[in-house]
């Protein structure tokens, strides 16, 4: 067994259940991912005995080899942007899909899963920083595009919201952030009252993440180490 897993997985589980606390949450309404992108498939069978059974993959390739490789009852969540010749891959493993952003997206992922004959939760990712290069739909797009998914596309399980916050900005901007999720959230929720999963936090920033609301943390290096 690799200690140094074991270890952050005890430090890491240890910042959740004070976080948890702190906030007045219940550690159940918070869910592990360990993103094992560019992990080697031992890594990810390491974590699994030690009893995370939850990861996420950016890559459809990547996704397809790890599924192939790693125990059967893992739940794989799809993180990264979505590129329309890789829905088929992830129609075919990813049990979550947390970077819906595309109408043309959906359309496809809804038809392979109808050949398929499954189904695929999804969240829809908000760029809420209004950063240009990055993956999400606006702000002011989401409620229209989640009508949008929830009427046309039945094999897609809508269940909530994805976010990425901008990594290098000011304290006072990360809190700004912040609550421009919890407040577009909890509109979203009004509207949308069985899409109450919120996917909000990295190893950087889980502990705020948790303060504001997440029920899906993403943790990737601190947790499972270096990637190559
Ligand atoms: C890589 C990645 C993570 C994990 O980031 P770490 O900094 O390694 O914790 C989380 N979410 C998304 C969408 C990612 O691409």
């Amino acid at each position: 067994m690799h200690e140094k897993l074991k270890d952050r997985f005890a430090d890491i589980s240890q910042k959740i259940q004070a976080a948890c606390h702190k906030a007045q949450r219940s550690e159940k309404d918070v869910q592990l991912i360990a993103v094992s992108k560019l992990q080697s498939i031992e890594v990810v069978k390491e974590a699994y005995i030690l009893g995370i059974n939850h990861f996420g993959e950016n890559y459809a390739q990547e996704l397809d080899k790890k599924v192939l490789a790693t125990p059967k009852d893992i739940i794989w969540h799809f993180i990264g942007p979505i590129q329309s010749n890789k829905v088929k891959l992830i129609a075919k493993h990813a049990h979550w899909i947390h970077s819906l952003d595309r109408e043309k997206i959906a359309k496809k992922l809804n038809d392979a899963l109808e050949i398929e004959g499954r189904k695929i939760k999804v969240l829809i990712q908000v760029n809420i920083d209004q950063e240009k290069s990055k993956s999400g739909i606006n702000t002011n797009d989401v409620i229209d595009f989640a009508s949008n998914v929830d009427m046309n596309f039945p094999n897609l399980i809508l269940k909530g919201l994805m976010f990425m916050p901008k990594i290098n900005q000011s304290k006072k901007d990360k809190i700004d952030s912040m609550k421009n999720i919890t407040s577009l959230q909890s509109t979203f929720v009004n509207k949308f009252p069985a899409c109450n999963v919120l996917s909000l936090g990295t190893s950087n920033d889980f502990e705020e993440s948790i303060r504001a609301g997440s029920t899906m943390i993403r943790i990737g290096e601190s947790l499972l180490g270096k990637r190559s």
